[in-house]
């Protein structure tokens, strides 16, 4: 005989409004915001919220033959903070391969150059002198400008740059081949200036990602005419761009259902695919975005497949892959990320796929991805489920960080611990035996409860170049995390919880507390006792059998200190069995200990505690045999 329990619990601490008294790290940028009003003790936007924006109109050429653009921007910056700004500040990402500056790992010289050549500058009407070092200090990947920002004002920026693109050892972009080119972090972008650290002033090393502010994108991008072009945004001039039966299978695609080809080899093979010009312009708008990217491409194939979003409205999301011929599985792709996005939409988070567009592109390389918003630049892992993971993953991103503005260079596992663990659900049920959440579970107690297991509160850049440590703070513990705190809190009451934060939060910068004070709100609950081990605390997963008493009390341990469920595996002397499952908040008093009655009067052989599902460090503690 084998018997299951599974035991639910309710949340008894009632949380009471406040943050101050939770013991929980209340750091000075975030206590001044919440006397100042822009953020708030019960994790919702303050009343005195602000957020600055700006938005780009770019004409901009890319010159393949040199791996050089060359580009003019109009830039609309708003000053919505009640400070006057001193400077200007840019992030200039191409810089990492300025001549000596620095990195965080050695690329080499190959690809090293002067650094983005800012050749105009003018600010509200004022002539930069960009030969002056004092008028263009240039900080790492920070270019630095004094200038008067007035509060509450807006102002006119307009310069013209050009820099070089990596073309051997690429960072998340640059030159993958002769006929592949995949471009972000191009132009030079106004840094954030937000209310808890003013000007975001942490350079890109190349480990660390980013951190942007909103804005609508009006992008031109000149190239040579055999070149298609995927980008941010959706295209407004397809009909000058494209050859007749291009163009009607683009535009079908937009309202189908079903897969549709729209380039293929063939088509290349009768000049079928691009007006014939020498040089063509592609013209680019996206509304409400933190980031422009684009891919270009000879010769690549282009599936794409409409998915309706949002069932209320019938809002439709084009997705596509785009990739050269012989891209393992790349036929798949758009079928992969139709699932993904309708998943993420109707399941978790559960809220309509926030853009219009999402192209997957295939940059040729065997591993790794990269997410801007619309579109993922992607490898071609050789496995399917690797693949359609990866695919779904760098889609997720499309929510956390670009839907939600969080700032990946501190806390990284707001975005990644999501990406890492909400495409668990469909891969396990299109690849049965793959264990998603198992391997995950592995991952993690691979470096559980070592020195590298850093509390994911701690800033990323301090962790700088060692991504091995920022692999497990910022995805794979995270992503435990928000797979127990669902396991705890049930899943309506989480989703509930996580809506409200992403409706109140959607298109501003959300920090950690705001999110762990939304759903203190939200779920009426005290959480210390989950978020204080899980994100601040060297705590680690290892629960043990502590004893076993003749009245039937089975007392377990929280060794590591980790909140996670309890599953026990009961063998009686007559070889019968139950499993009981006790979810994460059995946790919830903070005590290191927990006192479960065994049912029943059968005599006990052999208890087993926890599962492949859950992370356990120190399974010897895990097994008790009880001879009499
Ligand atoms: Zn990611």
């Amino acid at each position: 005989m084998r018997k299951l329990i599974v035991i639910s619990l309710f949340l008894l601490l009632a949380w009471d409004g406040t943050t101050q008294q939770t013991g929980r790290y209340l750091f000075k940028e975030y206590r001044d915001a919440i006397e100042k009003q822009t953020r708030s003790n019960d994790g919702s936007p303050g009343v005195n919220y602000w957020q600055n924006a700006a938005n780009y109109t770019i004409r901009a050429e890319f010159f393949p033959d040199e791996n050089m653009i060359r580009g003019h921007a109009g830039i609309e910056y708003l000053n919505n903070s009640p400070d006057t700004l001193s400077v200007l500040v840019f992030n200039i990402y191409q810089d990492i391969f300025r001549k000596g500056n620095s990195r965080d790992w050695d690329i080499g010289d190959v690809d090293l150059h002067q650094g983005t050549q800012i050749e105009k500058l003018i600010i509200n009407n004022f002539q930069v002198d960009t030969d002056n070092r004092r008028s263009l200090r240039r900080s790492g990947t920070k270019l630095i400008v004094p200038a008067e920002i007035l509060p509450h004002s807006e102002n006119r920026v307009e310069l013209e740059w050009s820099v070089q693109i990596p073309a051997t050892r690429t960072v998340r972009m640059g030159r993958y081949s002769d006929s592949i080119a995949f471009l972000a972090y191009w132009y030079p972008q106004i840094a954030v200036y937000d209310d808890l650290d003013g000007w975001d002033m942490i350079s890109y090393g190349g480990s660390v990602e980013f951190y942007n502010e909103f804005g609508d994108y009006d992008v031109q991008l000149t190239l040579p005419g055999n070149y298609v072009v995927w980008a941010t945004g959706v295209l407004d001039n397809p009909e000058e761009v494209f050859k007749p039966l291009i163009l009607d299978r683009y535009q079908r695609a937009w309202q189908s259902d079903e897969k549709i080809s729209i380039i293929s080899r063939e088509d290349y093979i009768i000049d079928n695919v691009t007006i014939d010009r020498e040089k063509l312009t592609w013209h680019f708008k996206a509304d409400q975005v933190p980031d422009f990217s684009f891919g270009a491409a000879l010769g690549f194939n282009w599936d794409a497949v409409s998915v309706v979003v949002d069932a209320e409205t019938g809002r439709r999301t084009l997705t596509d892959a785009v990739y050269p011929d012989g891209a393992i599985n790349y036929d798949q792709v758009t079928e992969y990320a139709r699932k993904s996005i309708l998943y993420m939409s109707e399941v978790m988070p559960g809220l309509p796929f926030p853009y219009p567009q999402m192209t997957n592109f295939c940059n040729g390389r065997r591993s790794g991805g990269m997410e801007t918003p619309m579109m993922a630049n992607n490898s071609a892992p050789e496995e399917e489920p690797g693949i359609f993971g990866l695919t779904f993953h760098e889609i997720a991103h499309s929510y956390f960080p670009f839907m939600m503005g969080t700032n990946e260079k501190k806390y990284a596992w707001m975005d990644e611990g999501w990406a890492s663990l909400w495409p668990h659900v469909l891969v396990d049920s299109l690849f049965p035996g793959y264990n998603y959440v198992e391997r995950s579970v592995q991952t993690y107690i691979n470096h559980a409860g070592s020195e590298m297991d850093i509390p994911p509160m701690v800033p990323n850049h301090l962790l700088g170049a060692d991504y091995g440590a920022l692999r497990i703070s910022s995805y794979v513990r995270p992503a435990m995390a928000f797979h127990f705190l669902e396991n705890a809190l049930g899943t309506a009451l989480f989703l509930k919880a996580l809506h409200v934060f992403m409706r109140e939060w959607e298109g501003k910068h959300p920090m950690p507390l705001d999110f762990f004070n939304t759903f203190e709100r939200v779920t009426n609950a005290r959480l210390d006792w989950f978020i204080l081990p899980w994100f601040y605390e060297s705590a680690y997963p290892d629960l043990a059998i502590h004893k076993y008493t003749r009245d039937r009390k089975l007392v377990i341990s929280n060794v590591g200190g980790l909140p996670l469920p309890i599953e026990l595996l009961i063998t009686f002397t007559d070889d019968s069995t139950i499993e009981m499952q006790y979810p994460t908040s059995i946790w919830q008093s903070g005590e290191r200990q927990v006192v479960i009655d065994v049912p029943g009067s059968l005599t006990v052989k052999e208890i087993r505690l926890g599962s492949k599902r859950v992370p356990d460090v120190g399974s010897r503690n895990n097994i008790l045999h009880i001879i009499d």
